[in-house]
């Protein structure tokens, strides 16, 4: 396990995931009954970005500084405030150092009946997590796979809640994993929103995960096409060599509002984040059933 997520907290696939993370969360709130989150791949909560990690690696200068430096249009900022204002919170007014984990968005939306699960594989970034998180009773930390634990943590007993599955896509097989671990917990939980992150690095690979899973789902009938969305943003030509150029994720069971904000701000976000010529965003229900009428017919 060598990947460290310090290295990219707050870059671009940052700040859309989270931004993601946050309407969902929001959404939620807008009933009083109590929900669950469950995060996989939890990482260590906060990012320091004055640290080793993001002094040697800045992406976060691409990323959430550019949002908070730029004059953002007013229907903008009101899709960005759930995000930004816990952002702008962990640095009370002074510099940007401190940047938010998916726990830590988790756990400044969430209410005191809500509750939030985090599980990390990684020894010292789990001890990190549990130390950081030790005083607050609604959250509980295991140091353990979270495909594994998925499988007995869903269906939490709250029937309303979020699962987000961000691996850090160090092995091949990391689509297949996120496939086989939906088709686990969907069943069983079918009234939660699930959020999947993937990196648009094997175009084919991110293609053939989205369709797939669109594909069983529609087939399985546990979505129609309203209930799956994919959200895409890439900061340079997908084809060209070298960093992450883009990323994204796909919702199960997105909050009926999440495409209409996510059109409103990705236009504004990619012309602000884009890196080099051939930058792009996409928000798709595009997944579409008729796509997959055809296949079947054959
Ligand atoms: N979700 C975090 C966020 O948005 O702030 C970032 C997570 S980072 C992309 C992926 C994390 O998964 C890393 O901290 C890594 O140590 C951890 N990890 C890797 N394999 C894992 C597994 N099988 N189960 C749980 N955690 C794992």
């Amino acid at each position: 396990m060598n990947y460290r997520h310090a290295f990219h907290a707050g870059n671009f696939a940052d700040v859309l995931k989270h931004v993601v993370l946050s309407l969902c969360l929001a959404h939620l709130n807008k009933k009083p009954k109590p929900y669950r989150v469950i995060d996989t791949h939890a990482g260590i909560g906060v990012y320091d970005l004055a640290g080793n990690e993001a002094t040697r690696s800045p992406e976060w200068k691409d990323g959430i500084a550019r949002i908070l430096e730029a004059d953002r249009p007013a229907e903008v900022d009101l899709v960005l405030k759930p995000y930004l204002d816990i952002v702008r919170a962990m640095n009370d007014g002074k510099a940007l150092t401190a940047y938010p984990g998916s726990p830590e968005i988790a756990r400044r939306l969430t209410r005191k009946d809500d509750r939030i699960h985090l599980c990390e594989l990684h020894e010292a970034d789990a001890k990190t997590l549990d130390k950081r998180y030790a005083l607050d009773s609604r959250i509980r930390v295991e140091r353990r796979d979270g495909y594994a634990a998925m499988e007995g943590l869903v269906p939490p007993k709250e029937k309303r809640g979020l699962v987000i599955v961000d691996p850090p896509f160090e092995h091949r097989d990391e689509m297949a994993h996120m496939a086989e671990a939906i088709k686990d917990a969907l069943p069983k939980w079918p009234t939660g929103t699930y959020i999947f992150w993937r990196p648009l690095k094997d175009l084919w690979a991110a293609e053939r995960f989205d369709t797939g899973l669109a594909e069983w789902l529609f087939d399985e009938e546990y979505a129609t096409p309203e209930n799956v969305l994919r959200v895409d943003l890439w900061v340079r030509d997908l084809e060209a060599e070298g960093k992450l150029a883009g990323a994204g994720v796909v919702v199960v069971n997105p909050p009926f509002t999440l495409e209409a904000d996510l059109v409103t701000v990705l236009p504004w976000l990619c012309d602000l984040l884009k890196q080099e010529a051939g930058a792009g965003w996409r928000v798709d229900g595009a997944l579409a059933e008729e796509d997959f009428e055809e296949d079947g017919a054959e």
